[in-house]
């Protein structure tokens, strides 16, 4: 499609970059897709695509206990992938879980602090702006072992209250669970002073970056964050892969998440030794597949370079938030001054999925609902919103589709 920029937006390899993107060149209803759905899942370049292919047409075979050259190949691309995660994040490559996702690797810690660290009487920091991958977990820990959630609030900007966050640490808080950045106000959250305030008093902190990675830097030694999860899917890469980012020492305590293949070191039926991290928390035949396509999405990243990434992206943002503050009767759901491209809002007293239906009807792809953040909702007093979130293969042009889709959404339900 055309990607006309606004006159302040430039980016020269747009065209190419799209170019990478097939799915993107196609009608749905008759409209050339505008997908602003990219907080769900992001599209795939071909070179994912191919790294994927090329493991299954050239070396398809089980990892790490096999002798013969394909499974030798195949332990290497899977290593490999993990060494590119690890650079991508800026740790260690022994301190990198695979997983299946963000979910699954919040989960794993949850289940071992369960186990291990939490008694009755602790306490668990979250936020009031947490998907509900990183609020169940807890809970479920929680109830278990009669320990108590507690939540960071919000102010009506959709801003964590960072006053109340510092008076709610004590020596009680075994963790702090918390989004980088919010999935449906797209708030980016001040990681950093959260991580230093925390680790003032000994507290550990577990940042979910599904929705940052692959937005902004991530460089988690930096940071010195104990624990980072992202999925895949929202890297450009595929489905069923994830990562857990665990400080060694972290990793060292935690006990296993599940038991099997590929996680021991010796077994008997009287006890079993464990590998080190991070096969200890790797049990049965991996997501072989779609780690190499993991490992693709963050080398393509890479390439394109994530601060000019993160530099166009924040210019669309503000040209999109700008052009939609000009429908009338739209409100936003969040409105912080760091923010990404996440972008939820409300129209009047119109249903979101009524705006989603007719959007769809014009090739507009978003979402909407309460993006799994009914807590969230609550708080703001809506049963859900539409989200338009975007990403680096989009442009000016989509943005004023998605503009002119809202208004003709506006007339119609009128
Ligand atoms: N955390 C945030 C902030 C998310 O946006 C999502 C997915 O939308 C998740 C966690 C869960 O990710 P996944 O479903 O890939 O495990």
């Amino acid at each position: 499609m055309e990607t006309t920029t606004a006159p302040h937006i430039v980016w020269p390899e747009l065209e190419l970059i799209r170019n990478d993107f097939p799915i993107l060149k196609q009608t749905v209803n008759g409209k050339p897709l505008v997908y602003l759905d990219n907080g769900a899942t992001t599209q795939k370049p071909v070179q994912v695509l191919r790294a994927m292919q090329d493991y299954y047409t050239g070396y398809n075979s089980n990892v790490h206990r096999g002798v013969h050259t394909l499974s030798q190949q195949a332990t290497s691309a899977y290593e490999a992938a993990r060494h590119q995660v690890a650079h991508y994040i800026g740790a260690h490559n022994h301190e990198v879980v695979f997983t299946k996702g963000t979910t699954d690797a919040i989960n794993l810690v949850a289940a071992g602090f369960r186990k291990e660290f939490l008694h009755e009487g602790d306490e668990i920091i979250i936020s009031a702006m947490e998907h509900h991958s990183n609020i169940v977990p807890w809970q479920l820990a929680c109830e278990e072992k009669k320990a108590h959630l507690k939540v960071v609030p919000v102010n009506d900007n959709g801003e964590l209250d960072m006053e109340a966050f510092a008076s709610m640490l004590n020596p009680r808080v075994k963790l702090v669970s918390i989004a980088w950045i919010s999935n449906t106000l797209g708030t980016i959250n001040p990681v950093k002073d959260i991580i230093t305030l925390a680790h003032e008093q000994g507290i550990p902190v577990l940042l979910d970056a599904a929705q940052a990675a692959g937005h902004l830097p991530l460089k988690v030694h930096e940071l010195d964050v104990d624990f980072l999860a992202l999925s895949g899917h929202k890297v450009y890469g595929p489905t069923g892969i994830g990562i857990l980012y665990g400080k060694e020492e972290w990793l060292n305590k935690l006990p296993p998440y599940q038991g099997g293949g590929d996680m021991i070191k010796h077994v008997t039926f009287e006890k079993t030794t464990y590998a080190e991290p991070p096969l200890k928390f790797e049990a049965g035949t991996p997501a072989i597949a779609e780690a190499i396509g993991l490992g693709a999405a963050l080398a393509y990243i890479t390439q394109t370079g994530i601060h000019k990434i993160m530099a166009y992206e924040h210019q669309l943002t503000a040209y999109a938030l700008e052009q939609l503050r000009t429908i009338d009767g739209l409100r936003l759901v969040g409105d912080a001054k760091e923010r990404s491209g996440a972008i939820s809002f409300l129209i009047g007293d119109t249903h979101p999925s009524d705006v989603g239906v007719l959007l769809d009807q014009q090739g507009i792809a978003v979402r909407t609902g309460h993006h799994c953040t009914q807590p969230l909702m609550d708080r703001f007093e809506c049963p859900g919103t539409v989200r338009a979130s975007l990403a680096f293969y989009n442009t000016t042009a989509e943005i004023d589709r998605l503009v002119e889709g809202v208004r003709k959404a506006v007339t119609l339900l009128g």
